[in-house]
């Protein structure tokens, strides 16, 4: 028996016990005459003592040897602790040592293995299995089990089947590139790896499953942008004889549910707002609606003076900003700087001081008279105390513009509370979205969701107003979940691919099993995605997905432990018929 009890569980009623503990060296402390160890595991720190009265010699000098991070086992007593700890679990308690064995010894690892370590980014990835030993990152993997179990008992219990699906299948065309698996078998072919189990999970509801869901990987070979990464995991879910409510109301459970256990945060209401809406009081489809701020339109009335700048726009629009109207100059002068930085891409800022007393001081003091200015107050909800930040051009890119400025003065401003939760779903996406680089449309979610029926006579004439039942659950203002209902019929399908820009037999070769299978009974159905890593981290109350990963890759999408990718060698490379030319 390696041990009798895990590190973290001994208490003062345990004292006189004979236990054995096994476990690291958090850290020694030696006085010569005596020695105390901090042995570690998962469940805990419980302190070990040595003496020269009280243990045998050559164990004493044994414990002297100890390094950080060697693997021991102790028997010994349990016995009452001098000057207790009440930071520590164990701290009423030590272990007088009487046997000491080494299992394991250890080089000095490369960082501390403490709550704050020394370790960089990089170094603390390539040493992940130490990472790991420290509290931060273990519990991070420890919630994450939790909320996958507790995702596994309320779908179960909501009658959902956990299938798997194939790793090696076929393109599916989400948006994203491949990443694909030459076949030994077949010559000169490949699989790809799923992007989502999306075909997959339509092929068993017209398999006649109900409702599937799974926790499964995923990949997209995406340009990374920060905190992606190239593999992720997915709450994947699909359900038949639905309407686009019936996955809304059971997924905003599921998401109660989550928050209830785990966080022990109840929600009271999931508000539903429309793209459009979202995008015009927010300029972004996935706000984070914790706080305020929402977008002012001041183009009708900004636009009635002779300032050419707003008279040309698409539109002028602007955001109050709480407290901030008693900037400097200086401080006002550098968030101009922030939104014309690259990354945002404003041309200027206008901005109103909306003074105490209730007047008005402008950067366009020179086109806009006090009673305009108390408009736009009025319009962005600005109160006395408050700044209104606006700009102006096409809508499109004024709205994104305007929302990240929102996003970093939240952020400043210390609004977006983690132990806050403000989830919602944003629905009645448009299907189609115009790709300036292929010069064509593209499906904004996927080729299978299907068109609110009431706008599928808009698909020849007015493609980007077309409305698609699709929706996202957005949580703090990142998106957590994404779905639609899906078409199941043969003919709107192949209407969809033919929109999309496919030939006839372009469509075929790609999804003719899919086609096909609608040929023999599909039922109506729909379903959503969770983004698991990001649902987790959001949860615990962070926003990098890395921290909740347990092997992440890097930026660059390499796993710098194991060295991946790598070169493989010539005969695999002759084997899998394929020559490398770099
Ligand atoms: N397959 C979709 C995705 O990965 C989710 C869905 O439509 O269910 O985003």
């Amino acid at each position: 028996m390696y041990r009798s009890h895990d590190c973290g569980s001994l208490r003062a009623s345990d004292i006189n016990t004979e236990v054995t503990l096994a476990g690291w060296v958090q850290k020694s402390r030696d006085k010569g005459f005596m020695v105390w160890v901090d042995l570690r595991d998962r469940y805990g720190i419980t302190q070990l003592i040595f003496d020269e009265e009280r243990t045998d010699k050559k164990i004493l000098e044994q414990a002297q040897n100890l390094g950080r991070e060697f693997v021991i086992q102790v028997k010994g007593t349990v016995i009452e602790r001098e000057s207790k700890n009440d930071n520590m679990a164990t701290g009423d308690i030590e272990i007088l040592v009487k046997e000491l064995n080494v299992l394991s010894e250890s080089k000095t690892p490369p960082f501390t293995i403490e709550d704050k370590t020394d370790g960089g980014e990089e170094l603390r990835m390539k040493y992940r299995y130490l990472d790991i030993r420290r509290n931060p990152v273990r519990e991070n993997l420890i919630f994450r089990s939790k909320v996958a179990m507790e995702v596994r008992n309320f779908l179960a219990g909501k009658d959902f089947v956990e299938v798997e699906t194939p790793v090696l299948i076929k393109s599916t065309p989400e948006g994203a590139r491949d990443f694909v698996v030459p076949s030994r078998m077949n010559e000169g072919q490949f699989y790809a790896l799923p992007q989502s189990p999306q075909t997959f999970k339509q092929l068993l509801m017209i398999g006649g499953m109900d409702k599937y869901f799974q926790i499964v990987k995923c990949f997209r070979d995406e340009d990374l942008r920060a905190d992606r990464q190239p593999e992720f995991t997915q709450i994947d879910c699909e359900m038949s004889f639905v309407e686009q409510e019936d996955v809304l109301n059971i997924f905003e459970e599921m998401t109660r549910h989550l928050l209830k256990k785990v966080k022990n945060v109840e929600v009271a209401e999931f508000p539903r707002m429309t793209y459009n809406e979202a995008m015009e009081k927010y300029g972004n489809d996935k706000p984070d609606i914790r706080f305020g701020m929402e977008f002012g339109d001041l183009s009708a009335f900004a636009k009635a003076r002779d300032f050419k700048i707003f008279n040309e726009a698409e539109i002028v629009v602007g955001i109050a900003v709480p407290g901030a109207g008693s900037y400097s100059r200086k401080e006002i002068d550098a968030l101009v700087d922030w939104v014309k930085r690259p990354q945002v891409g404003a041309l200027g800022m206008v901005y109103v001081k909306c003074n105490d007393d209730g007047s008005f001081k402008s950067s366009v003091d020179k086109f806009y008279n006090q009673d305009d200015l108390a408009k736009w107050a009025e319009t962005t909800g600005a109160k006395p105390g408050d700044l209104i930040c606006v700009l102006s051009g096409p809508a499109h890119k004024t709205r994104a513009q305007l929302s990240a400025l929102r996003m970093e003065l939240a952020e400043r401003l210390d609004l977006r509370k983690a132990d806050q939760f403000a989830p919602l779903w944003v629905v009645d996406f448009p299907l189609l979205e115009w790709d300036e680089e292929s010069n064509r449309y593209h499906a904004m979610h996927h080729p299978f969701t299907s068109p609110k029926p009431e706008d599928i006579d808009k698909l020849s004439t007015d493609p980007g107003n077309v409305r698609a039942n699709a929706y996202d659950l957005v949580l703090n203002g990142n998106e957590i979940g994404g779905g639609s209902v899906r078409i199941f019929d043969k003919k709107l399908q192949a209407l969809m691919f033919e929109h999309l820009g496919f030939t006839e037999e372009e469509a075929r070769a790609q999804f003719g099993f899919l086609m096909d299978a609608f040929e023999y009974g599909a039922p109506p159905h729909a379903g959503l995605a969770f983004g698991f890593d990001r649902l987790v981290a959001i949860l615990g109350g962070q926003e990098t997905i890395r921290d909740f990963i347990a092997f992440p890759k890097n930026n660059n999408g390499r796993d710098v432990m194991i060295d991946a990718p790598s070169k493989i060698d010539d005969v695999q490379l002759k084997e899998l018929s394929l020559k490398v030319t770099v």
